[in-house]
């Protein structure tokens, strides 16, 4: 049998997926696994982290909070699940676009978190972008103060994947779709699947 050619590329569109929350699900990990572990006398549940980050919710500072989920990152981060239903987007429609990862994650963790996506998703993600998140006692060079400054350097970005609506307003201001996955802490309901449909829908419009 003659070798398939390669389907060629619907448009010059790149596609950028966060990683956290988006590709995997950390805070939920994190928050069944770590937190509830080293606090059990607590009430809150994953719903009701209304804030990210939770550390208020949660009634714990903001450094206790960074401190845990840093600790669980380094045990945790390789062998977290690939969210499924994303994968199963990318066996679906993958090859017909472009695609990076771009995630805030201390300097510490990016190692980690690069591996991660490319052995989970290498097959489609071959980029991935690190804004080193701000942790006390290191100091960095910071070469893109967010994700929308570090996308905009890169040519045809044309849709922003994540859970955080902060970036939502920056990629649209930049002329890009934002999709925002829904998350307890930004109000929206209906899951990945529901970020997955939405996506459809503007690659398909
Ligand atoms: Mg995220």
């Amino acid at each position: 049998m003659p070798p398939r050619a390669p389907r060629r590329l619907a448009a010059e569109t790149t596609i950028a997926w966060d990683v956290d929350d988006v590709l995997n699900d950390l805070m939920r990990a994190w928050f069944d696994e770590a937190f509830r572990r080293e606090h059990p006398e607590t009430t809150a549940t994953y719903d009701s982290l209304t804030h990210n980050p939770p550390h208020e919710v949660l009634g714990i500072g903001l450094g206790a909070y960074l401190e845990s989920l840093d600790a669980f990152r380094a045990k945790r981060q390789m062998t977290l699940a690939p969210d499924e239903a994303v994968l199963n987007w990318f066996a679906r429609r993958g090859d017909e676009y472009r695609h990076i990862a771009v995630t805030a994650t201390p300097l510490r963790n990016a190692h980690r978190s690069a591996a991660w996506v490319l052995q989970h998703f290498g097959r489609w993600i071959r980029t991935v972008t690190i804004l080193p998140s701000a942790r006390d006692g290191e100091q960095l060079p910071i070469y893109d103060a967010t994700k929308v400054d570090a996308l905009c350097r890169l040519r045809d970005v044309a849709v922003l994947i994540d859970d955080t609506p902060k970036n939502m307003h920056g990629i649209e201001r930049a002329g890009a779709v934002g999709i925002l996955v829904p998350r307890p802490w930004n109000g929206l309901s209906g899951g990945i699947d529901a970020a997955l449909a939405q996506l459809d829908a503007r690659l398909d419009a």
